[in-house]
């Protein structure tokens, strides 16, 4: 059975660009079930000798308003579901915003496992973002660069007991 990974967070903390990076080339058909899973897409991700699938959660950017936050909940507690472990990215350049203690309460009551990570963190910029990531209650997050590929090997190593 291959293990399947959420990756959970707000728009624009990197989400696809994570994706697009542990998927490569080797995207898989995209859901176009009606709803929630129109705005998901899954593929085949490789991370050194890991082979996993991911989903990522996009989609929200293009919700209005009043429907953001029903349909962000719908589609997080979704993917939760399906997820073996869920994948948590704040951005550590814009700091902690109101949305991501939202899914992290949602991820606090959850048994499913969260691997917790501050993207954008290349740089001194990302510095702050990532110290604050700590008060999440999440356990420790893994600095990383989804778009200049830094901290991959401990994404590795917190995703290899789960995949
Ligand atoms: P999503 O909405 O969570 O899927 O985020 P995207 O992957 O679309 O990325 C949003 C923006 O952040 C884009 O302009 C990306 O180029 C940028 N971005 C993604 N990862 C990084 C990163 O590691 N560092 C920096 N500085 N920018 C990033
Ligand atoms: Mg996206």
């Amino acid at each position: 059975m291959t293990a399947t990974v959420a990756i959970i967070g707000r728009p624009n903390v990197g989400k696809s660009t994570l994706f697009n990076r542990l998927v490569g080339k080797r995207l898989a058909l995209v859901d176009d079930q009606p709803g929630v899973t129109r705005d998901r897409r899954s593929g085949d991700a490789r991370l050194g000798d890991l082979r996993f699938r991911i989903v990522d959660t996009a989609g929200l950017e293009e919700a209005s308003a009043s429907s953001l936050e029903g349909r962000m909940r719908a589609q997080t507690e979704e993917a939760i579901r399906e997820a073996d472990v869920v994948l948590f990215l704040v951005d550590a350049r814009a700091g902690l915003m109101p949305l991501d203690e939202h899914f992290a309460n949602l991820l606090r009551r959850n048994s499913t496992p969260v691997i917790l990570a501050a993207n954008k963190a290349e740089g001194k910029a990302g510095e702050g973002g990532f110290y604050e990531a700590f008060t999440l209650g999440l356990g420790e997050p893994i600095p990383m660069s989804a778009e200049h590929g830094e901290g991959l090997a401990d994404l590795y190593d917190a995703l290899r007991p789960h995949v």
